[in-house]
């Protein structure tokens, strides 16, 4: 392909891409392919020879877009969502079109200036102390890894780096027994094994009891096990409980051990001052992550990671062999010391384009316009009188249940289940689950970033036409 060719095409590109989201509305929501479907379509080797670009676009549009569930659909309401905006994809082209490798600052030098500034951007309007650095990693499960693997090697002197684990003593790692997979799966990878993580259990609003994180670190210490580190949940996956971090930092104060808070989800709603209580005690913890690719308009990756001080994450990633010595790592940034990949992305440059082209007021607008739609959404429910509310509505996260008059509880999970799976069926909606002490419960999220309250309402009417026919059904036979 010439030059000639590749601005033909990207100009249809773009055309493309500009009315697939405007009419995002008319795809279903969640692709019903079966397993195999895609792969039996598309051919077992790779091509001979070279073929055309509208060929392949072609392809593109018959046999990879019938499979794709559309996560930019306003009623996409599972999981986290991994919202997006016009800012955001427009600086993904011009990375894509620049195809930078920013490991350190001599690659591009503006892509380095351009990480810091915009980390602190967000510190400062995320509320974190004005003394802490920031990188951007991958996702947030990479964080967390790296605050576990930086708490090993500050408790113990770096000596894990050169020497392994097998003359330490055995380390524990806590969390709260609602915490996110990726701190099992730290754990394992950072080589303590999950016997060593322990789950502190939950109060009646699934937040961790601090008094038996406490207990469970005495114990732990008395029996001579090596306290290294807790992960805190600021919103957690469930049903975005939110662990007490004060009182959590300081008893990782009173036994100095590290304090990581995940707040992979819910951290982009502290740029509302009304959320920044959640925030106190947070000069006790050592690092924080949240995910600006969740709930901030930011194409899917860019995770923040925020550290107290970037001296021990440094000594535990930096390894500089000679063809990678530049001369100038005293004064500026080498991001690949930060973290564990060596080659990253240009993940700094869409995330300006959505915090200049927003601004702090337009992504404040947008959140409580999210919060408020979910809002209205638990009316709804509540009004209707046959769901129910399985955990505290939180932020733009509603957890309920169908409960239908004249059936039992042993009936709930089940028609719970079939409610929920019929609705992602229709592909007019596509919601998620969880199970809240027991009773199966839908998860519905208001985070599409042009979600309006005509989708919630639309929701609904479908939660409430498609119970009437699981009852008319169960009642036919
Ligand atoms: C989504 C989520 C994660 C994982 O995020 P990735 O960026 O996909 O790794 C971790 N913790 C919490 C609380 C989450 O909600």
């Amino acid at each position: 392909m010439d030059s000639e060719e590749f601005k033909k095409q990207a100009h249809l590109f773009v055309e493309w891409m500009g009315d697939y989201l405007e009419n995002i509305t008319d795809y279903p929501v969640k692709s019903t392919v079966s397993p195999g479907e895609i792969k039996g379509k598309l051919s077992d080797s790779c091509p001979v020879k070279g073929e055309d670009m509208s060929d392949i676009f072609k392809d593109f549009r018959e046999i990879i877009m019938p499979g794709v569930t559309h996560w930019q659909h306003p009623s996409f309401h599972a999981y986290f969502p991994a919202n997006s905006s016009y800012p955001s994809l427009l600086g993904e082209m011009l990375t894509a079109a620049m195809g930078l490798q920013c490991m350190m600052w001599d690659t591009s030098p503006a892509a380095a200036e351009l990480e810091e500034r915009v980390t602190c951007w967000l510190r400062d309007m995320t509320g974190l102390p004005s003394s802490w650095k920031g990188v951007i990693q991958d996702t947030a499960s990479t964080a967390t890894l790296v605050a576990i693997l930086t708490a090993r090697e500050r408790l113990t002197d770096f000596r894990c780096n050169e020497k392994g684990l097998f003359d330490e003593k055995k380390m524990r790692v806590y969390c709260s027994a609602e915490a996110h997979s990726s701190v099992d799966k730290g754990v394992r990878i950072a080589g303590l094994g999950t016997d060593n993580l322990v789950k502190i259990p939950v109060d009646e609003n699934l937040a961790m009891k601090p008094e038996l994180l406490d207990k469970a670190i005495r114990e732990d210490t008395e029996k001579g096990f090596l306290p290294l580190c807790t992960v805190a949940a600021l919103g957690t996956t469930g049903t975005v409980a939110v662990d007490p971090v004060d009182e959590i930092g300081s008893i990782c104060e009173k036994y100095n051990i590290w304090l990581h808070i995940d707040a992979a989800y819910a951290g982009s709603a502290l740029i509302l001052p009304e959320y920044r209580h959640m925030m106190k005690g947070v000069e006790k913890a050592d690092s924080f992550v949240f995910n600006p690719h969740k709930w901030l308009f930011t194409n899917f990756d860019c995770s923040l990671y925020f550290v107290k001080e970037c001296g021990s994450l440094k000594k535990t990633f930096s390894i500089t062999p000679e063809y990678l010595k530049t001369g100038s790592e005293e004064n500026v940034n080498n991001y690949r010391d930060w973290g564990i990949q060596l080659g990253r992305r240009f993940r700094a440059l869409k995330l300006w384009f959505v915090l200049r082209s927003f601004g702090e007021e337009g992504l404040q607008k947008k959140l409580r316009e999210h919060i408020s739609i979910a809002g209205i959404f638990k009316n709804l429910l509540l009004k209707n009188g046959e769901f129910e509310l399985t955990s505290p509505a939180s932020f733009n996260v509603i957890c309920f249940r169908w409960t239908p008059a004249g059936y039992s509880e042993e009936d709930y999970n089940e028609l719970t289940r079939d409610l929920m799976t019929r609705i992602n069926l229709s592909g007019k909606a596509f919601l998620s689950h969880t199970v809240v002490k027991g009773k199966y419960t839908i998860r519905m999220v208001a985070g599409q970033t042009n979600i309006s309250v005509e989708h919630i309402e639309m929701l609904h009417q479908l939660l409430v036409e498609t119970a009437e026919e699981i009852i008319r059904e169960r009642k036919g036979g």
